[in-house]
């Protein structure tokens, strides 16, 4: 079955935005398998954005992944990764429609409310990043 990875960003932990983006993929039909809060190591966020690590927006994008708490979840169901990325938006918030988590919520791309992976296989490698086996159901 397929699984995605949704992490919400510090700055959308404390501006109370946790419940709406449950909310939205619970209303879209998905099933929420995992969830936690937590602060993320420097280790674990490199790991995590690895792909980013030569970019220049990397070691402040990290900075702000471990500025406070996070929460991430893996959601399952038929097509969650690609919708996954549709309920999110576009990275940059400049380009969404309202009605997307990031169109509705933000206008920076730094802090851009969530995080949702881009493939089936770059949503199995974080959620093995992010959750022990006993986490998953
Ligand atoms: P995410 O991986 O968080 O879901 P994404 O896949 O839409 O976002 P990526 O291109 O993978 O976007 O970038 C990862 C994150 O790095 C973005 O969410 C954003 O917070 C940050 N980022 C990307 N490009 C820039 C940039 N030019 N300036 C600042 N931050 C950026």
């Amino acid at each position: 079955r397929e699984r995605t990875f949704i992490c919400v960003k510090p700055d959308s932990v404390q501006r109370g935005l946790i419940g709406d983006i449950i909310k939205r993929f619970e209303q879209k039909g998905f099933k929420l398998v995992a969830m936690k809060m937590m602060q993320a190591s420097e280790e674990l966020l490199k790991a995590h954005y690895e792909e980013h690590a030569a970019k220049p927006f990397f070691p402040p994008l990290v900075k702000y992944m471990g500025s406070g708490p996070l929460v991430p979840m893996v959601w399952e169901g038929q097509g969650v990764v690609k919708m996954g990325r549709m309920i999110l938006g576009e990275t940059n918030p400049l380009d969404d429609q309202p009605g997307t988590i990031r169109g509705d919520y933000s206008i920076r791309m730094a802090k851009n409310v969530a995080h949702g992976s881009d493939a089936v296989e770059s949503a199995k490698r974080e959620i093995s990043l992010w959750f022990t086996d006993s986490e998953l159901n």
